[in-house]
Formats: structure tokens, sequence, C-alpha cells
């Protein structure tokens, strides 16, 4: 498979699978809108070209947000392996939360693992980051509070205190991000 083959073929998966969703902001953007703003900001302004890094920013959401059991979490990973290889596979699950535990566990989790992800890990991880980052300047979901955002704000910098050194464009955007919204909420 070529790249571009690869990477139409992860949008075609997960368009599919994240079908019913929405994004959490005002507007309600279809939730796919989310992974494909990821891929392209690897792309476009992180200057990354690996197909199997933006392939995987494409479904990085779909096994944390499209599976409702471990056994639909264990086949969906099956097919995954099976249609994109391992390789995607395990990279995917590298940015993948373990929804079993509790939402304030699978957080500090977060924070704790991002210095031992792979390279390609730590990247897709930063990307996906700034996105939310942009999305909740923009459009934050309407029932967070004020205290809500300042939190996630210092969550995510902590989070990416671990993530430093693998794309610098990626790390000025960040924090650039980062500062725009705290201009905004603080
Ligand atoms: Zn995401």
């Amino acid at each position: 498979m070529t790249g571009v083959g690869l990477i139409l073929k992860a949008l075609e998966f997960a368009s599919h699978r994240h079908r019913t969703q929405r994004r959490k902001g005002k507007r309600e953007i279809p939730y796919i809108n989310h992974p494909i703003q990821v891929a392209s900001l690897l792309a476009n302004e992180g200057g990354e070209t690996d197909p199997i890094l933006i392939a995987a920013a494409i479904l990085h959401d779909v096994i944390e947000d499209t599976v409702n059991s471990v056994d639909e979490r264990r086949e969906l990973m099956s097919e995954i392996s099976a249609k994109f290889g391992e390789e995607l596979l395990a990279l995917t699950m590298e940015v993948t939360d373990d929804k079993t535990l509790e939402k304030q566990v699978r957080k500090q989790m977060q924070i704790e693992h991002a210095n031992h992800l792979s390279i390609r890990a730590k990247k897709l991880k930063m990307a996906d980051k700034i996105t939310n980052l942009r999305d909740i300047t923009l459009d934050p979901p309407d029932w967070w509070t004020h205290y809500r955002i300042v939190e996630y704000l210092s969550w995510a910098e902590k989070v990416v205190e671990g993530l430093k050194g693998v794309n610098p464009e990626l790390e000025n955007l960040f924090y650039k991000t980062l500062a725009e919204a705290r201009e905004k909420y603080l």
C-alpha cells in the first residue's frame, strides 16, 4: 500500500467509526474533523511526512472513543491490525487511554507516561493537545466552567512537558496556543 493509500484507508475507516459522534463544542462539529485536524497539523504545521504517523493521527481516537466493552475493544484492535498492520496498531495504542480506569487516574497516567512514549507517539500527542487547546479557545463545551478550562490548560501543559524535543515547530505552536488560551481565560 502506498502512503496516500494508507492515509485514505484510515480516513475511510475512522469516519465510519465516528459517524454518529460530534465534538463537545457548541458548534457540534462532526467528530472526524478532530482527527483530520490532528493529522493536518502534523503534516502542514509540523512538516511531518511519515504516512504511518499521519494515518495513526487519523485513527488515534477510534479505539478510545468508539467501543463500549472490553470485547469490542479487542475486536477492533484485531481489525485495525489486519487492515493497517501491527506497527500502526501499536502506535494507536500508545496514545489510547484505558477507559476502564477512573478519569483522574487516566489524566495522571498521561502526565507520567508522556516521557516514555515513542517519538511518533510524542508527536501525535503534541498535535492532539494543540488541537484540543484550539478547540477550547474557539468553541469550549457549554457545560465547562471557567475553573475547568483553567485546570485543563495546566494539565495539558504538564503532559507536554514529557513530549518535548521531537518537533520544535509543534512545540512552539503548543506554547503559542497555550498562551492564547490563557490570555482568553485568565
Ligand atoms: Zn484526540
